[in-house]
């Protein structure tokens, strides 16, 4: 996700995120090539508050994780970590 901080003229601030589709296109993370899917997992943001990684992917490196769902390599690597026990 990319946030932008918008000072409207009256002196208030704004910040105004976008996700996926609509505005600019973002690049991978990895490779730099244009990214069409966003990292679905679930992480604890800054503050406490749930939300999803939105780590940018191209289609190489989106990582299958379900219907219309996508992981990031960092996320990938700890999901299979995960699944191979360990603990
Ligand atoms: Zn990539
Ligand atoms: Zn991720």
């Amino acid at each position: 996700m990319v946030c932008k901080r918008i000072t409207h003229p009256d002196g208030s601030v704004a910040i105004l995120c976008t996700r996926g589709a609509g505005g600019r296109r973002q690049r991978c993370g990895r490779c730099g090539d244009p990214a069409d899917y966003l990292c679905d997992a679930e992480v604890v943001k800054p503050g406490g508050t749930q939300g999803t990684c939105d780590a940018p992917l191209c289609r190489a490196h989106a990582y299958p994780a379900g219907p219309d769902q996508h992981r990031c390599w960092l996320h990938e690597r700890e999901y299979q970590q995960a699944a191979q026990g360990g603990g």
